[in-house]
């Protein structure tokens, strides 16, 4: 595309910026040069995927491989839609501007269920063909990556590759082995055949699903000599693995616009509804050094200001304090702000929350998810109602007024007690704020409620769960606002019908690749926004297609079904997945790992044993 064509492309359009690539940090390479180019697509705007730390690192990584050449792509917006198809283009690339279809090799991001339309909305507007089996040859291999790949299944028919686990290793062999074919002329199937043995490579094409007349999995059966089990790959050690040294500056603002360091991979937790907290088991530290240095090294790069310690729960860093001293020291010169996102409530001390008032002061989050203390032992948040309060107590005295609670609606087991229990939990924090002698002046509190709808996840101890139907989340709904009793704490949340999509697609089989495409012909996209969510069309995708929103949504899975994501090996073992569910109906809570090890078989894939000399 000429520059000309480019102006005449952005007229009319919202945030033009979105689309014009240039920014500092940007890699541009001859394209007569490379061998391999690949199309980075990020199926969402341009704010959400430049806030997302996976594509950093792979963009970079990928950058730096001789003769590779990374290119980001995100999904034009509504308006620049009617713009490209008005002028007869595609979804191009920000570095070369080039088309899509020009690539060797378009990876997606999978990184929420709702955006498979936006997939297959940015390949259609390029005219490359939706369906794996359509496309014959090499060029435009169409891959997958991001926690959604965990259970490929429902837009399996349409990638040729789905990559299970981390990708920074595997995603170099990948690459690798894609120049070696390309260069000697093979076709598509002989390299995907060679490209399933790499580990983590998951070819869908290569594997069958037989059914039962009830429509569950009877077996899935793998040809041309693919493993099965597929094991997601796992990166060994995070100081040695490869991470940005610059990032790319956006030119308008985005969502989490700031350096992102990643402190450590894994959690110790074991939530039970966390799919984020099994799949990436288990718990890699980076070393505080390493941490601080590579920090320092992106913000000289990138300008930034603010750099955010990122990881699922950055209060159980066991050398916290150590990186802390040392960051205050560079940081506090440089003028750079630290963030800690993700902070445990119960890891929230008062050395912490000085620690964290030198550097950054703003409300307070914490994610109780339940609000009785029989809800919160279900989930296995092992958190007390005395450690939430004090936490608040000691955020209070910090100078914090505003606390932002977040609390999950429809867990399994619940009840209206447990429900009502969130609005009193509020009320009590409210109240501890309200007999501090020595409360900020003239300052009143305000707790904010948010409220998501649980969703069971697969490789989860509650993927067997049926999930609440839509009506009885309402009804939970109302009945927690109709609980409370004071204007002091306010509640939100979440349009509870992607909720609902959500959980069919996180669970879902092989056969919704047929929906989905329905979807797109109907013109779903965008679907996490609600200016374009429409619930109709998706019902009438199910019906065309004679399939069930209820049978994937709300129905209790028996231990003996065969799942559709069995044959994805994330480590951790059904056995134990069984094991935590039974303890989650009787209300009992593990421990976390660092306390004692529950076996859960995600270091299998490590080193073998437990995870901690101590277990
Ligand atoms: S093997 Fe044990 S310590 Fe390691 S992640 Fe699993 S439960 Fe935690």
């Amino acid at each position: 595309m000429t520059e000309l064509q480019l102006h005449k492309l952005l007229k009319g359009v919202q945030k033009p910026g979105r689309y014009t690539g240039g920014e500092l940090n940007s890699v541009v390479k001859n394209k007569d040069e490379v061998d391999v180019r690949f199309a980075f697509c990020f199926p969402d705007t341009y704010e959400i995927g430049m806030s997302h730390l996976g594509m950093k690192i792979l963009y970079a990584l990928l950058n730096d491989m001789d003769g590779v050449w990374c290119e980001r792509v995100f999904a034009p917006w509504v308006d620049m839609e009617q713009n490209l198809r008005r002028e007869g283009m595609g979804v191009y690339a920000l570095e070369s501007l080039d088309d899509i279809a020009q690539f060797d090799i378009i990876g997606f991001t999978l990184q929420y269920e709702l955006c498979y339309t936006n997939m297959l909305h940015m390949l259609d507007l390029s005219g490359i063909p939706l369906y794996s089996k359509d496309r014959h040859s090499l060029h435009n291999l169409v891959v997958a990556g991001g926690p959604c790949t965990c259970n490929a299944e429902p837009f399996a028919d349409f990638v040729d590759v789905a990559f299970l686990g981390e990708g920074e290793e595997q995603m170099v062999q990948f690459v690798q082995l894609y120049k070696e074919y390309k260069a000697n002329g093979a076709d598509k199937q002989s390299f995907l055949k060679a490209a399933a043995q790499i580990r983590g490579v998951y070819v869908p094409s290569l594997y069958t699903v037989s059914y039962h007349p009830d429509g569950t999995v009877e077996a899935v059966t793998a040809e041309s000599g693919a493993p099965l089990p597929i094991q997601k790959y796992i990166i060994q050690d995070l100081d040695t693995a490869f991470y940005p040294k610059d990032f790319v500056v956006p030119y308008i603002e985005v969502v989490h616009d700031r350096a992102v360091e990643e402190v450590f991979r894994g959690c110790i937790r074991g939530c039970r509804f966390c799919q984020a907290g099994m799949i990436y088991r288990p718990v890699r530290e980076k070393s505080w050094e390493t941490v601080s240095k590579q920090a320092k090294c992106l913000c000289d790069a990138t300008g930034y200001e603010e750099i955010s310690l990122s990881s699922l729960s950055t209060s159980d860093y066991s050398q916290l304090e150590p990186l802390l001293n040392d960051m205050l020291e560079w940081t506090q010169k440089d003028q750079v702000n630290i963030s800690l996102p993700s902070l445990r409530i119960d890891t929230f001390s008062p050395e912490l929350l000085e620690k964290i008032s030198r550097v950054r002061k703003s409300g307070l989050t914490f994610a109780p998810e339940a609000g009785s203390q029989r809800m919160r032992d279900v989930i296995n948040k092992n958190l007390d109602e005395d450690v939430i309060l004090q936490s608040c107590e000691t955020a209070f005295r910090g100078g914090h007024c505003n606390v932002k609670l977040y609390f999950m609606l429809g867990l399994p087991t619940e009840t209206l007690e447990d429900i009502e229990a969130i609005g009193q939990l509020g009320q009590k924090i409210v109240d501890r704020f309200y007999a501090m002698p020595d409360k900020p002046k003239g300052r009143g509190v305000q707790v904010s409620i948010s409220l998501a709808t649980f969703v069971p996840k697969p490789h989860t101890p509650f993927q067997w769960m049926a999930q609440d139907k839509l009506q009885t989340i309402r009804d939970k709904q109302r009945h927690l606002v109709e609980s409370l009793t004071t204007r002091k704490i306010s509640v939100s949340w979440h349009e509870s019908q992607t909720s609902v999509l959500e959980a069919v697609f996180a669970r879902g089989d092989r056969r919704l690749s047929k929906v989905l495409y329905r979807a797109h012909e109907l013109g779903c996209k965008f679907d996490s926004w609600h200016e374009c969510f429409d619930m109709h069309k998706w019902k009438q995708a199910f019906a065309d297609c004679g399939l069930s929103i209820e049978f994937y949504a709300n129905r209790e899975r028996s231990y003996e079904e065969v799942l559709p994501w069995d044959h994805l090996d994330y480590g951790i073992t059904k056995g134990f997945l069984k094991r935590e569910n039974e303890r989650a109906k009787a209300a009992q809570t593990t421990k976390n790992c660092r306390e004692q090890c529950a076996g859960c078989g995600a270091n299998r894939l490590l080193r073998g044993g437990t995870c901690f000399e101590n277990c």
